[in-house]
């Protein structure tokens, strides 16, 4: 294959600003990194937390975009798990130590040392993006670059909230129905489960679209469902979700949070968490979830819904997300 010494990157110098169309090198890979040509990057609200500063210390200047899905360009000479010319995908974790207590014990999510994709690491806004191997995942076949983006962020931290949510569920709350949600109500409903979707109060869209692949009932955030719920995953960074969501939850409840970052949570009586209601976040991803994730979707079959848009469009396209204008994922075609 033959690999240009520039290409085009979507670059954030300093949060707060857009990000600026540049001519940058092609990264080299390490011994145990692979080149990815990238064909498609899915845009996350992670990204739109990283742009507006609120989390903090990101690599800078730097490539957003953690949903990379690309073909392997070049290898470095330890890189045994792909060859050139496969198809990869990369996730948000980009790199743990294999070393620390958390490794140690498979939670490498929770990697006292770990590096992630478009924040720490530069990312897949760009036509190259270098990825180690051992946090790129082979892709199933039968779905199309720009359909697989979302199920690497979206759809495995999804994955994951949902799995937290613990067994025996039956009656699941959506809140936020954006990219996440609308991956992990057809999990939940190829599983048996019925879900209610909650969205901003007046998005009758929103709400349509959560019927369309497959809740029983959506409404307002500020609405009860009409029965109660056994557990309540959270997708909006909206911290006042959470007393919601404890209130429409049945005793023995779990609430997660699924988002990396979320507005404070107000104060609450303790009647709402009374009754062994629990209340857990979400840390990014273990490889076993993504390796889950990816052989169970083409059995659900999950369909994902996005919004194309090309790479020079990001600053639109993540304009889109943060005014709750998508339907489904925003995906940059490169
Ligand atoms: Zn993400
Ligand atoms: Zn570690």
């Amino acid at each position: 294959m033959n690999i240009p010494a520039r290409m085009r990157a979507m670059v954030l110098e300093r949060p707060g600003l857009p990000l600026s169309m540049r001519e940058v090198s092609v990264p080299r890979p390490g011994a145990d990194q692979v080149l990815v040509r990238v064909a498609a990057c899915g845009v996350c609200r992670t990204d739109l937390h990283v742009v507006d500063g609120e989390l903090a210390n990101p690599r800078l200047p730097l490539v957003l975009g953690h949903e990379i899905v690309g073909r392997v360009a070049q290898t470095g000479e330890r890189v045994e798990r792909f060859q050139v010319g496969e198809r990869v995908g990369v996730p948000w974790l980009g790199w743990t130590c294999g070393q620390c207590r958390f490794c140690r014990r498979g939670q490498e999510n929770l990697c006292d040392a770990a590096r992630f994709t478009g924040y720490t690491l530069d990312g897949g806004y760009a036509e190259y993006a270098v990825a180690d191997q051992r946090s790129c995942f082979p892709l199933p076949a039968g779905y199309g670059d720009v359909d697989l983006a979302p199920l690497l962020c979206a759809g495995l931290i999804g994955y994951r909230t949902y799995r937290l949510a613990g067994e025996g569920v039956e009656r699941l709350g959506i809140y936020g129905f954006g990219a996440a949600a609308h991956l992990i109500a057809q999990v939940a409903v190829s599983e048996g489960k019925r879900v209610y979707a909650f969205t901003r109060p007046g998005d009758a869209e929103g709400q349509a679209f959560a019927r369309r692949v497959g809740a029983v009932w959506a409404g307002a955030s500020t609405e009860r469902p009409p029965e109660p719920l056994d557990a309540a995953l959270i997708f909006a960074p909206v911290g006042a979700l959470l007393l919601a969501a404890l209130a429409a939850t049945d005793k023995g409840g779990t609430v997660v949070c699924g988002g990396i970052h979320m507005s404070d949570i107000p104060s609450f009586p303790y009647r709402l968490l009374w009754e062994e209601r629990v209340v857990r976040s979400v840390a990014n991803l273990t490889r076993r979830d993504g390796e889950e994730f990816l052989a169970l979707a083409p059995r659900v079959p999950i369909r994902t819904t996005v919004e194309p848009f090309l790479l020079e469009q990001a600053n639109e396209a993540l304009d889109r997300l943060r005014r709750g204008q998508l339907t489904g994922a925003a995906v940059l075609l490169i």
